[in-house]
């Protein structure tokens, strides 16, 4: 029998992870992306060198289906995980630094004892604390999403969280997994992200981070695929998809492409242009474009002396400034090529993106000097500031209920990407469980799926995958 032909349009992780997949499956498969390197929006700044990312990207040991395909592709080495959860903060008024780490007890309690120690809350807020954390465990799935369209500020209020609870504890969180405030932020979505990462796993928050710039990942991502027969074509635009004579047509400006199976792991904005053909999928798709947009700002900066290791690898900022995250970026490569670099990033971003470069680099700079003081005073040698308009969706109440009943597999025809719905919110691993969906969908006559005998994903211990050690100078 003539083996099936699968095209994946769309180069991103949903893209990779479905390739994959579907090669596993013993598909031909072709990968088609857009620009000139794959990656999608996690990839680094489009340049030769591709040595910086478009934006710090971080990883959680809870974010299980990348790490499993990153290790089918013997990837391992692109991370490093952290051997316990430990989560910094700081206080952007001041600078005074906290830390949030795992104990021995099980999930939820295995932060309980940093939590009592936590220096920005007070007491009355760790209890009532415990009643969110109760509910967010007790609720069934289905009462979950019924949460959809309330805003996670107003729930959380309902279990008496102060003002200070939510922008010291639940903010930093929520800006960093869901790219919105909790102000605007789905229930449930956040409800299913902290159960998924904080409260039923006490491994899940181990932080996970990137050892190469993105980029440079990308592209070794590129070359395993071709070594094991995948076609990937890059700088390809795909204009058009059609059916045609029981076939998938796949039109772009070089040359048509045929296939039996078509993944669109595009964003639901360019599937809708693409994948017109039923008028229900279409009327579905562009109701998925009413999901709205959240940017990312970052900002780069690069020092040419070496710093002491002797900060936190990454920050999370509390208090009012634009900036959510700091990250000693050159602390977590393999290989730093770049000089001393400091990764900024501003989440939920619509203010910061309006902002000069040269506003938002001093306000870099100030938050960067008053969290980690150092002898004399250095201007970076090199600034870039990257403005990530469409860096997510942003999980807005209603997001959920919009993302979920997506018609899948019209004659072959499927969807993969952040925002198909997975229970994740848009992230790399909200990507890649879409890659698997769409892969599951096009070989249901196939008893076993072949990504069940993927490397398992890593518990902590495990030999194998490389560890994030911190050293007692680096604890606040
Ligand atoms: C600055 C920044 C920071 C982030 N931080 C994190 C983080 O810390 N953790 C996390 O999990 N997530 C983070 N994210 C989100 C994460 O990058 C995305 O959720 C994820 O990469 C989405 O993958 P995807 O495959 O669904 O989509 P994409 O990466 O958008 O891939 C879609 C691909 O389709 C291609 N394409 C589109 N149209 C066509 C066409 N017509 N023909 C051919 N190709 C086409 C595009 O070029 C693109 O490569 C961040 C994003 C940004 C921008």
């Amino acid at each position: 029998m003539a083996q099936r032909k699968a095209v994946i349009v769309g180069g991103g992780f949903a893209g990779i992870t479905a390739a994959l997949a579907l090669h596993d499956a013993g598909r031909q498969v072709t990968l088609i992306e857009q620009g000139p390197y794959l990656g999608g929006r996690c990839s680094g700044l489009d340049d030769p060198t591709q040595s910086i990312d478009v934006g710090h990207h971080m990883l959680f040991r809870g974010c299980s289906t990348t790490l499993r395909a990153l290790g089918r592709l013997g990837l391992n080495e692109a991370v490093r995980l952290q051997p316990s959860t430990t989560l910094w903060f700081a206080r952007t008024e001041d600078g005074a630094t906290a830390a949030l780490r795992s104990g021995r007890l099980e999930a939820p309690h295995h932060l309980v004892g940093s939590m009592l120690a936590f220096p920005f809350l007070d007491l009355k807020d760790k209890v009532r604390m415990r009643r969110v954390v109760q509910a967010m465990r007790d609720a069934d799935d289905a009462s979950v999403e019924d949460l959809d369209e309330v805003d996670f500020g107003t729930w959380l209020r309902s279990f008496e969280q102060t003002e200070r609870a939510i922008e010291a504890f639940w903010a930093p969180l929520v800006k960093a997994g869901l790219n919105v405030h909790p102000d605007g932020a789905s229930t449930a979505q956040a409800v299913l992200l902290f159960r998924a990462t904080l409260f039923e796993d006490a491994q899940a928050y181990d932080a996970a981070t990137f050892t190469m710039p993105l980029g440079h990942m990308m592209r070794e991502i590129e070359a395993r695929l071709n070594s094991e027969g995948l076609e990937v074509r890059t700088s390809v635009d795909v204009t058009a998809v059609h059916r045609h004579d029981g076939a998938w047509h796949i039109s772009s400006s070089g040359s048509d492409v045929m296939a039996d199976d078509v993944v669109l792991a595009v964003g639901a904005r360019a599937s809708a242009e693409l994948a017109g053909a039923s008028p229900d999928l279409k009327k579905h798709l562009v109701s998925l474009t009413g999901l709205k947009r959240s940017p990312r700002v970052a900002i780069h900066l690069f020092y040419s002396t070496s710093w002491p290791a002797m900060q936190p690898p990454f920050v999370f900022l509390v208090g009012p400034s634009p900036i959510d995250l700091i990250v000693h970026r050159s602390a977590e490569l393999e290989a730093p090529d770049a000089g001393h670099w400091i990764s900024v990033l501003c989440n939920d971003a619509s203010g910061a993106a309006s902002m000069s470069d040269d506003a938002l680099t001093e306000e870099a700079m100030a938050t960067i000097d008053r969290i980690w003081p150092r002898e004399g005073t250095e201007s970076p040698a090199r600034v870039e500031v990257v403005r990530s308009m469409d860096a997510t969706f942003a999980s807005r109440p209603g997001a959920v209920t919009l993302r979920k009943g997506l018609m899948l597999n019209k004659e072959g025809m499927v969807f993969a990407g952040d925002w198909m719905w997975t229970g994740w919110p848009s992230s790399i691993e909200g990507a890649c469980r879409s890659g698997l969906q769409a892969a599951t969908d096009l070989i249901d006559d196939v008893g076993a799926r072949p990504w069940d005998a993927w490397p398992a994903a890593p518990r902590r211990g495990d030999s194998g995958w490389p560890v994030w050690n911190v050293t007692a100078a680096q604890r606040p």
